[in-house]
């Protein structure tokens, strides 16, 4: 029987998830669901000088965030430290590694000069030879040395990709690299390969940039006479100039996102589509959904283009039908994120915010919004929009119907959908002007907004109170706006 499947993802705490490792952590996620199988998260932040803790924090709530959670660790590398000394010891004894005594200025020296002679600079093997007395020598006078990895002069590594399919690299193309540091600190292809060993790791799911480390990683599993694990490699993620995904191209982390209002459903979803096509081609799907269908050989080799109007479109698409209870939790982290949140929102006036959320989610493309936009059905503090109060309140008799409707509609009872319309339209016609007029010019004064949910709805999720309430403030405010403009007519003339 083959061994239960065990994945990993093992990020470097140098920087905030970024969305290319968010979705390598995605597939091997949805590998280990679909093959009933472990994910173990494992911290590599052996670079001292580059790895932050704070980072560790902010990496794993993201991936909490994007429901991506692990069975085991996370495991901090920074902890195994002995461990590897202990296999670099054992590699060292089996002459499969060697120290190296050269310097980083020599080294530099000599890489320069390759340079200059345009010759290609690997090391060039000077301590690979050192008699054994000269090592012994130097050793015990306590000169610094680096462990190298004796890589063999002839042949090849071979090894077949579960997406890229077979690959092989001459040893001629590869330097005997470096698996201590002269200050002991291991480096990342020691520890990957110790810990991927003692972890069990079955299938090393990671990005297509680490494919030219694999060879060197299998010549250190073969000389600790162990068998490698199945790699596959995941196409790398290009900006829509086809460059790699960089900063340049706007957000890259997942927190970015999520502080734009992308919803986790809709960045796993869209993430899960950069390299991978669902069998059924269908491109909305639930996580669950797509752990069940998701295949390593349906992962394709080609590079992915992040297209931020896609993942706009399927963000809107996932929050319009997103299960009413669900959305009412993302709507109040976003409130609470914006400073909008209110306690009654859970307690007495709960139903207004539900029957806000509902309708403010129809037109919704993103959870902003709701605390943009959307913010006037979650506050009294909130402004107008120069270009609807501009083309909407422009008629000077706007403020006097606004209040003659405001009276008319404190006396409402009920005050409902159709008792509302009714009463507008015959205030319409009471003053002579179009209803569209004043169902415009009150939109403005209720929401804010030119464009939002139907106005007598918008009026019933308010209520009674805040509605005349605002209608008030509304016309005060244009009172306001027009005598300044007569005075500064005034002070011209
Ligand atoms: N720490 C490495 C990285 O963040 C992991 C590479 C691997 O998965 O082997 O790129």
């Amino acid at each position: 029987m083959a061994a239960p499947v065990r994945v990993r993802f093992a990020p470097s705490p140098t920087g905030f998830l970024h969305v290319g490792g968010a979705r390598t952590a995605l597939y091997n996620w949805l590998f280990a669901r679909r093959e009933g199988g472990v994910f173990v998260l494992r911290i590599e932040d052996t670079d001292a000088d580059r790895s932050r803790p704070e980072l560790v924090t902010a990496i794993l709530e993201s991936l909490r965030w994007l429901g991506l959670t692990w069975e085991e660790g996370p495991f901090f590398q920074s902890q195994r430290i002995r461990r590897y000394r202990e296999v670099a010891a054992q590699l060292e004894r089996e002459s499969h590694a060697y120290p190296c005594f050269c310097t980083a200025e020599e080294l530099q020296k000599r890489r320069e000069l390759a340079a200059s002679e345009r010759r290609a600079w690997k090391y060039d093997g000077r301590c690979r030879t050192l008699p054994e007395d000269e090592r012994s020598r130097r050793l015990s006078s306590g000169q610094p040395a680096a462990l190298r990895f004796r890589v063999p002069e002839e042949g090849s590594t071979e090894f077949v990709d579960r997406v890229f399919g077979p690959i092989s690299l001459a040893h001629s193309e590869m330097e005997d690299f470096v698996l201590l540091r002269s200050d002991g600190q291991p480096t990342y292809h020691l520890g990957v390969v110790v810990d991927d060993l003692d972890m069990k790791i079955t299938h090393v799911v990671r990005g297509a940039d680490h494919i030219s480390n694999t060879p060197k990683q299998i010549l250190v599993y073969q000389a600790l006479g162990a068998c490698p694990p199945v790699f596959a490699h995941l196409p790398l993620i290009l900006g829509p100039d086809r460059q790699r995904l960089s900063k340049r191209h706007g957000a890259t982390s997942v927190g970015a996102y999520r502080e734009q209002g992308i919803l986790p459903e809709a960045l796993v979803n869209f993430l899960a589509l950069l390299g991978w096509t669902p069998p059924e081609q269908r491109e909305i799907m639930p996580l669950d959904e797509m752990a069940r269908s998701f295949s390593l050989d349906a992962v394709s080799k080609s590079n992915a283009v992040f297209d931020l109007e896609k993942l706009a479109w399927m963000n809107s698409e996932i929050l319009r039908h997103l299960p009413a209870d669900r959305l009412l939790q993302c709507v109040e982290s976003e409130l609470q994120s914006a400073g909008l949140w209110r306690a009654e929102f859970a307690g007495g006036g709960r139903e207004r915010f539900e029957k806000a959320v509902s309708l403010l989610q129809t037109r919704a493309r993103n959870l902003k919004d709701f605390s943009g936009p959307g913010r006037a059905f979650f506050t009294e503090v909130f402004g107008y929009d120069p270009e609807a109060a501009r083309k909407f309140w422009k008629d000077p008799a706007v403020a006097s119907l606004l209040e003659a409707l405001a009276s008319d509609l404190a006396q409402l009872s009920p005050f409902d959908l159709e008792s509302t319309e009714h009463c507008l339209r015959a205030a319409a016609d009471a003053k002579g002007v179009k209803a569209g007029l004043l169902i415009n010019a009150c939109r403005v004064a209720l929401t804010g907004q030119g464009v939002a949910p139907g106005l007598f709805e918008v009026m019933t999720a308010l209520g009674q109170a805040a509605v005349v309430a605002r209608l008030h403030r509304a016309a005060a405010h244009l009172r306001a706006s027009q005598a300044q403009a007569t005075a500064e007519k005034g002070g011209e003339s």
